[in-house]
């Protein structure tokens, strides 16, 4: 094997999809603890030090708690390297939650026992489904008084349209929850409390009908023999292929407060979870990552990391070869060649410097404004990577200057904004106005804050009548014409200057689309 193949063989780079509360930081904090990333679990983000609070946008997330922006943690974990790309999750969250997923190769689902299956996490499990990424689960909070485990699994086959094969299954729970049974490995693995700041010593009894078990749990025993019977009755049994086609997900129960059962899981993912993948060209041809030539996109741009580097920083997948500092890059929509002589990695939200880079690791690049979200970087051909989504935004205002002289400074900062993917503008065609169009709502917050400081202009928002937008594209070239003419005071350009149709209605929309059935209205577009 060559140094690229071994190096491609050791990384999984995977994200974490939930429902905001369901345990995602705290899943993150156990996860780098056993990657030994940290002395000590609990100190991942500033979520309530607010020790990571580093520039004046980032002091918007320390007033509320939450994280807007995406890191990258790596870590070893028994012989591979894992990459876990952290999505912001709370209430709010962002184009750049999405994007993210299409930088994984792998994600890991994670569920509140309590709860079952919540809406943001359908909406995430969607966007997976755009490349069928493969889905481990987790079922956390186990010590908590859960719903009855295979009534979880049969919602997580029926809302989310996905096989489970229950790897671990619990024995007892809440006050009474004593540990998993490993079905794999045929082990009990057992639960102690107190144990959630530090890596566990396995307590493990061999064998389901092992006497020691009856002896350890009691009554429980017996009931885990009936229960797991009904299981594999009841179940999928674990099939690798399936899992690599984003059919079935095996699915691990434990509890991450309690730091347990989250090691199975990264057993799960080092042992199936794929190498990092190749990803698919304009040209149609499939970069593979033991390419040795380099290639990568970009996936998300980010702005003042730091208060001491005032530079934004574009966050690239690598796809193919190997990067090491100092090494020349072709961007390929601008056709230059460049040099990239600092590109940064992010350990646990700080900076450092790394040498050398591979397939399937993120690097970060200093970025003045040239460089924006789906760029392509190659070794020197003129191919882009597709794939990398811009969602139709679900929430829209109108943005106004208080000011009307710094008119060009606002649609110079929009159009950069959007270009970062921070937002998407709009300007309609019959009028002047701009439209601001978002994902989350916090995005808006994060517009006007970012104006002032950076392009020096105060801007407010006003309501508008908008539902929803659509690209609208037609093959058809005298029928869009017609459209177009038809629809003129709907249509508007967005910051790339597509054409996008503006519904200010849900039944609008359905109305239009079916008076002219020749246009294809789209809620993703390409980047
Ligand atoms: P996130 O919003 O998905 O990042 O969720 P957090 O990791 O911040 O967890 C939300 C809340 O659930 C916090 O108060 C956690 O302490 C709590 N929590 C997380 N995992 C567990 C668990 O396994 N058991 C219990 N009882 N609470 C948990």
């Amino acid at each position: 094997m060559s140094k690229l193949q071994q190096e491609v063989a050791k990384r999984r780079t995977f994200a974490i999809i939930s429902h905001p509360d369901a345990g995602k930081t705290t899943i993150t904090e156990k996860v780098l603890l056993h990657g030994q990333k940290l002395q000590k679990a609990g100190t991942v983000k500033g979520k309530k030090s607010g020790q990571h609070a580093k520039s004046d946008w980032m002091e918007m997330e320390k007033e509320r708690g939450i994280s807007v922006t995406t890191s990258v943690m790596q870590f070893p974990y028994r012989q591979s390297l894992v990459n876990l790309l952290d999505t912001p999750g709370h209430e709010d969250f962002s184009e750049d939650t999405y994007r993210t997923l299409t930088a994984v190769d792998s994600c890991l689902m994670v569920i509140d026992a309590a709860k079952g299956v919540e809406d943001r996490t359908i909406k995430l499990m969607e966007v997976t489904r755009l490349r069928d990424t493969p889905i481990l689960t987790f079922m956390n909070k186990l010590d908590r008084d859960i719903r009855d485990p295979l009534e979880l699994l049969d919602e997580v086959e029926d809302v989310l349209k996905i096989m489970c094969a229950p790897i671990t299954w619990p024995i007892g729970q809440g006050k009474n929850f004593k540990g998993v049974y490993h079905l794999y490995r045929d082990e009990t693995i057992f639960y102690k409390t107190g144990q959630g700041h530090r890596i566990q010593e396995l307590d493990v009894v061999k064998g389901l009908d092992n006497p020691e078990l009856d002896k350890r749990v009691g009554v429980y025993a017996e009931e885990l023999r009936e229960q797991i019977e009904l299981v594999k009755g009841a179940s999928h049994e674990f099939d690798l292929e399936l899992f690599l086609e984003g059919e079935l997900t095996p699915v691990f129960f434990g509890t991450a407060l309690g730091n347990f059962g989250v090691d199975h899981m990264l057993d799960g993912l080092v042992d199936w979870a794929p190498t990092p993948q190749g990803r698919e060209t304009d040209q149609g041809e499939m970069i593979h990552s033991d390419d040795d030539r380099f290639s990568g996109f970009v996936f998300k741009i980010q702005a003042n990391m730091d208060p001491k580097h005032r530079d934004r920083v574009a966050f690239m997948r690598i796809v193919s070869g190997r990067y090491h500092q100092g090494m020349k890059m072709k961007h390929a929509r601008t056709g230059k060649d460049v040099r990239i002589a600092d590109a940064l990695t992010f350990v646990a939200g700080d900076r450092e410097h790394v040498d050398e880079a591979w397939p399937g690791d993120i690097i970060g690049l200093h970025n003045h404004g040239t460089i924006q979200i789906g760029d392509t970087f190659t070794w020197g051909d003129s191919f882009k990577f597709t794939g990398i989504p811009n969602f139709a935004p679900e929430l829209f205002r109108r943005i106004r200057l208080k000011d009307p002289l710094k008119q060009k400074q606002l649609l110079k900062g929009l159009v950069q904004l959007s270009e970062e993917g921070a937002v998407q503008v709009f300007r309609p065609l019959a009028s002047n106005d701009l439209i601001v169009g978002a994902v989350g709502v916090l995005q808006f917050d994060v517009v006007v804050h970012r104006l002032r400081s950076e392009y020096k202009v105060d801007a407010m928002y006003e309501n508008i009548q908008v539902a929803t937008a659509r690209w609208v594209y037609s093959d058809d070239a005298k029928k869009f014409e017609e459209f177009q003419r038809k629809n003129d005071h709907n249509l508007a350009l967005d910051g790339g200057d597509n054409l996008a149709y503006i519904a200010p209605t849900m039944a609008n929309l359905s109305l239009t689309t079916e008076r002219f059935p020749d246009v294809s209205f789209r809620h993703t577009r390409e980047v």
